[in-house]
C-alpha cells in the first residue's frame, strides 16, 4: 500500500465572471505517491497554474477534497494554509526570486527563519543543503555574482531546506540556457532518485517525455499523457 503525498478527489475551481462563474478545473482526480515525479503539461489557459496554486496551498478548491501528506487541506483558512505551505511544500519558480542583498546561505535560511528554527541550526541545515546542490564554494556569494543555473540551484536548496513532503516547480528551466537547464534537470532527477516527491509544470515536450509520469490538462480536465517511444 503506497503512502499518498497528494490525493485530489473531484477538485473543481470556479472564478467569478460576468454572468455567473467560470469553471477552470473540472473533476480533477490525482494521486501522487511518495517518491513520484509527475509532469504537468497542457496548452496555455488549460488550468495548469490554477492546479499548481491549489496543490501548493496558495488557493483553495471551490469543490472537491485535497488531502496533503495525510491532512485534509481543502477548507483551511489563509493562516492555516500558510502554515501548511511553510511546513510541507517547497516551491521553485521560473524566476529564482532570491533576495538580492542576501548571500546564498542567507537566502537558503529564509524559510527556517519563518518556522522559527534557532540561528545555529538554521546555519547548519542551510550549509548541508547548499552542499547537496553542489554550491558549497558559493555560500557567501550574492545572487548577482552567480550564473542563472547557480541561482536556480540556490532556489532549489531553499525549497528543500524545510524537508517538504512535496516539491512543486513551474517551468524551472524557462530562464536558463540549455546547458544550465540541463544541469538543473539533472538535479531534479537526482532528487527523484533520492526519494523526493516532485511535480513539474513544463511547456517543453522534450523535458516532459523524460519524466516517469506526465498528466495533461485540457480545458480544465486532467488525463494521463502517454508518449510513444521515439522511432529511429
Ligand atoms: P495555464 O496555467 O494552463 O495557462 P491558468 O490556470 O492560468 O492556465 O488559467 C486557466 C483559466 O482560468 C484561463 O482561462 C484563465 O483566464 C482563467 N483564470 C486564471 N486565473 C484567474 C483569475 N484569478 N480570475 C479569473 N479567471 C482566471
Ligand atoms: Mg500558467
Amino acid at each position: 500500500m503506497g503512502q499518498a503525498v497528494v490525493q485530489l478527489e473531484g477538485i473543481e475551481k470556479d472564478y467569478p465572471s460576468g454572468d455567473g462563474a467560470l469553471t477552470v478545473l473540472r473533476k480533477v482526480d490525482l494521486c501522487i505517491e511518495r517518491g513520484d515525479f509527475v509532469g504537468i503539461v497542457g496548452a496555455s489557459g488549460s488550468g495548469k497554474s490554477t492546479l499548481m496554486n491549489i496543490l501548493g496551498c496558495l488557493d483553495r478548491p471551490t469543490r472537491g477534497r485535497y488531502v496533503l501528506d495525510g491532512q485534509d487541506v481543502s477548507r483551511l483558512d489563509d493562516d492555516q494554509l500558510s502554515r501548511v505551505r511553510n511546513q510541507s511544500i517547497g516551491f521553485v519558480f521560473q524566476s529564482f526570486n532570491l533576495i538580492a542583498q542576501f548571500s546564498v546561505l542567507e537566502n537558503v535560511e529564509v524559510p527556517l527563519f519563518y518556522s522559527r528554527v534557532p540561528r545555529r541550526e538554521r546555519r547548519e541545515r542551510a550549509q548541508a543543503v547548499v552542499a547537496s546542490v553542489g554550491l558549497s564554494h558559493r555560500v557567501s556569494h550574492l545572487p548577482a555574482q552567480l550564473s542563472g543555473g547557480e541561482c536556480q540551484r540556490v532556489a532549489i536548496a531553499r525549497a528543500l531546506v524545510t524537508e517538504p513532503a512535496l516539491l512543486l516547480t513551474d517551468e524551472p528551466t524557462g530562464n536558463l540556457d540549455s546547458k544550465n537547464g540541463e544541469k538543473v534537470l539533472r538535479l531534479f532527477g537526482e532528487l527523484h532518485e533520492s526519494g523526493r516527491t516532485l511535480v513539474m509544470v513544463t511547456h517543453n515536450p522534450d523535458i516532459a517525455r523524460r519524466l516517469p509520469r506526465v498528466v495533461e490538462m485540457k480545458d480544465g480536465r486532467m488525463g494521463e499523457k502517454l508518449y510513444e517511444e521515439a522511432t529511429a
